[in-house]
């Protein structure tokens, strides 16, 4: 319930939980604990939102686990669910099916794998994780497509690229068409939008406020500079950044300054 990682039907709960007891999140203060998707289903309910023409968000209320709502690109090639959600009910299903259902599911690391393989079943869609963070899987399935490298069109003006850094093989997506046609960065917490929303940052663990090194955020950005994009979209409604090349390149020399900078010593009197 702490991290929403949907597990292979069994008649008594994990042991463990990988993701959790990764140094990256962390088990519930009271303890692991465990739920169903038939469970979820009673307690919550579909969160939809028209985010732009051509984009919605497919979220949860109230909020659960980390809390992040999946994002729903059409295109003329077939419609893209980026990112994924634990609960999936049949409101979820009639507005994804509405829209023309799902040629393909993309997750950009593994603490949004949720229930992955529940959306793949229903709309019958492969799903492409980065072979990097193949350990992370917890319910393998043959619709799971592994992705090698540093970039992957998963439709024309709709590519994956690899940034790395929070995980090894965090991805984010790159949508030409959007923002009419300036271009949108969909980024999950590869590329994380923060508070200051003129801002990103980057982090290996956001709970638990581990930084990611200098030439890792160097290297995220440079990934990045082929690519417009006028606004990126976070992993949770309303984190939304907007100048959003500007944005990142500014974030990642505030970050690297921020690492290597010695404050001077407070004045003695
Ligand atoms: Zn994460």
């Amino acid at each position: 319930m702490t991290c929403g990682t949907q597990y292979a039907p069994a008649t008594e709960p994990p042991a463990h939980c990988a993701i959790c007891e990764d140094e990256r999140q962390y088990v519930g203060w009271d303890g692991q604990q465990w739920t169903t998707l038939d469970e979820l289903r009673g307690s919550h309910r579909a969160d939809i939102r028209e985010e732009e023409p051509a984009l919605t968000g497919l979220g949860c209320e109230p909020s659960f686990a980390i809390g992040q709502r999946a994002l729903l690109v059409e295109t003329p090639g077939g419609n893209v669910l980026w990112d994924c959600i634990t609960l999936l009910d049949d409101e979820l299903v009639a507005t994804v099916a509405a829209r023309g259902g799902l040629a393909a599911i993309a997750i950009s690391h593994p603490h949004y794998y949720s229930s992955l393989v529940e959306w793949s079943r229903a709309f019958d869609a492969p799903v492409y994780l980065h072979a990097a963070d193949r350990q992370w899987l917890q319910r393998p399935d043959p619709a799971i497509v592994f992705w090698e490298g540093d970039a992957h069109s998963l439709e024309p003006g709709v590519t994956l690229l690899r940034l790395g850094g929070h995980f090894a093989g965090g991805t984010v997506l790159h949508w030409a068409a959007g923002q009419e046609g300036r271009g949108v960065l969909l980024s999950g917490d590869i590329v994380q939008v923060v508070s200051d929303r003129r801002w990103v940052s980057f982090m290996y663990s956001y709970p638990n406020l581990i930084p990611l090194p200098a030439a890792s955020v160097s290297g995220m950005v440079d990934a990045l500079e082929p690519y417009p994009f006028a606004r990126i979209y976070g992993a949770w409604y309303g984190r939304v950044v907007d100048e959003g090349k500007a944005a990142v390149r500014r974030s990642a020399e505030r970050y690297v300054a921020s690492l290597t900078h010695v404050p001077p010593r407070a004045s003695s009197v």
